[in-house]
């Protein structure tokens, strides 16, 4: 019968840099290895060290590919970890991809930031590269969903679906440890009941200790059976004016989202049909990922049904798949109607820049808002409504009409979020990771008032033994 304990490195009180430990003695697993975003400066200081050595790391287990999960992999490969990264085969395969990406940015920025602040002779490394990355990727063992295995001595584990995005799952781990046998399940990011593409979340049992996400915490969707109507409205409204629709879209589930709905809007002629530019490498990769795992990765059902009815839910045959420069740019002399999805998300980077630069300005265009806009970037300075914004450094008026959908969210919501806590009835204790400050006193308040006993918000780097 070993010690055991859980710490937490990331993802305590914010939403961002997931990396949870646990310590038997028999050795470490890594739950989730993920980046910081945010400021600059504090993010740097973050992501540059580990508050555990490297090398101590005896296994890591990977929820699901997002930057915030897994963003950091190249680092700790890097610095000194040598054990099996355990993730289900969608998450590897979009794993290579995000970090090869991510490693590109980070190699550009240090490039960049050298060339600015070569006259005081002031450089900065890149955090990792590209050939870290692959170093990382090389130590990918697949493990499909509710296969056990055993990381370590003493410690049985099996993922399973999380309902969140392509390949995502939560982590159930069986430990011994000195009072007996005990579960232990981190959800990594959790999906929604009612999603568009994803399965519904697995409802683990016999749970003694949770963690879980709390980023929507306090907050409820509205329901996604509205999107359609109103991507329609949209289309209807461009196809009058001969409007540009640019919609910033994060690369990952949010486009396949659209794409699908619009798939479905044009084949059942619930709005006319315009042209639609998916423009963004990145996009384009996942899409073909989500399209060629289309029978064998875990989708929902009715999204299933569909597919198979239509064979091309992302409208490969119709829909134009950008990219190179060249074609993005030639879309600058095209007349509208169109629709242009292309990333980033919140208009922080990417190709969507430039389509702003070129239709912001337009009275007749609409800069269509389908995901969360964090504070400072430049798509919550649109949201907020500023007539007047920097792109690449020069100012632009703002005459296009900006528009938000609030529909999107491949996240639980606050009453998801309970609802699967009160199913996983977890006898030893709760945990709350994932989520600002607000989020998770709201989240915590809703549990307590349901007789959830046990809940603990912990604070970055406190740790908890299990027993
Ligand atoms: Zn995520």
């Amino acid at each position: 019968m070993a010690n055991a304990k859980i710490s937490f490195h990331g993802a305590a009180g914010e939403v961002t840099g997931s990396r949870h430990l646990l310590e038997t003695d028999k050795g470490s697993l890594l739950l989730d290895c993920g980046m910081f975003q945010g400021h600059r400066s504090d993010a740097q200081a973050k992501n540059r060290n580990f508050a555990f050595p490297p090398a101590s790391v005896d296994a890591v287990l990977l929820s699901h590919a997002h930057i915030d999960h897994c963003g950091l992999l190249p680092s700790l490969y890097r610095d000194g970890c040598d054990g099996p990264l355990y993730a289900t085969p969608g998450t590897a395969e979009i794993a290579g991809i995000m970090l090869a990406d991510s490693a590109r940015l980070q190699e550009g920025d240090a490039r960049f930031f050298n060339k600015i602040h070569a006259a005081e002779k002031l450089t900065i490394e890149p955090l990792y590269t590209e050939e870290d990355a692959k170093k990382a990727l090389a130590h990918l063992k697949t493990v499909g969903y509710g296969e056990t295995f055993s990381p370590l001595p003493g410690v049985k584990a099996s993922l399973l679906n999380s309902g969140h995005v392509l390949g995502s799952a939560m982590v159930q781990l069986d430990v011994d440890t000195a009072g007996g046998g005990r579960r232990l399940l981190y959800t990594g990011d959790l999906g929604r009941r009612e999603g568009l593409l994803m399965e519904t979340p697995a409802s683990p049992q016999k749970v003694d200790y949770l963690v879980i996400e709390s980023t929507y915490g306090g907050r409820t969707h509205e329901k996604l059976a509205d999107a359609g109507e109103k991507l329609a409205e949209v289309i209807r409204r461009a196809v009058k004016t001969g409007a540009k629709v640019v919609i910033p879209s994060f690369a990952l589930e949010r486009t396949q989202e659209i794409v699908f709905i619009l798939d479905r809007l044009f084949r059942e002629k619930a709005a006319p049909e315009i042209p639609v530019y998916v423009d963004s490498p990145m996009a384009v990769s996942l899409t073909e990922i989500f399209n060629k795992h289309r029978d064998d990765f875990s989708f929902d059902d009715k999204f299933e049904a569909y597919a198979k009815m239509d064979g091309d839910p992302f409208g490969f045959d119709y829909i134009r798949y950008l990219r190179t420069k060249d074609e993005s740019q030639a879309l600058n002399n095209k007349k509208g109607p169109m629709l242009i999805i292309s990333a980033s998300g919140m208009c922080e980077g990417g190709r969507v820049l430039h389509h702003l630069r070129n239709n912001i300005s337009g009275p007749e265009n609409i800069v269509l808002l389908v995901g969360y806009q964090a504070q400072g970037t430049l798509g919550r300075r649109l949201q907020d409504g500023q007539k007047l914004v920097k792109i690449f450094g020069m100012e632009h008026q703002v005459a296009a009409s900006i528009e938000t959908m609030h529909v999107f969210s491949s996240h639980a919501d606050h009453n998801d979020l309970v609802a699967f806590v009160k199913a996983a009835k977890p006898a030893r204790g709760v945990f709350l990771v994932h989520g600002d400050p607000e989020a998770r006193a709201a989240l915590a308040a809703a549990l307590a008032k349901e007789g959830v006993r046990n809940v603990k918000s912990p604070a970055l780097g406190e740790e908890f033994e299990l027993n």
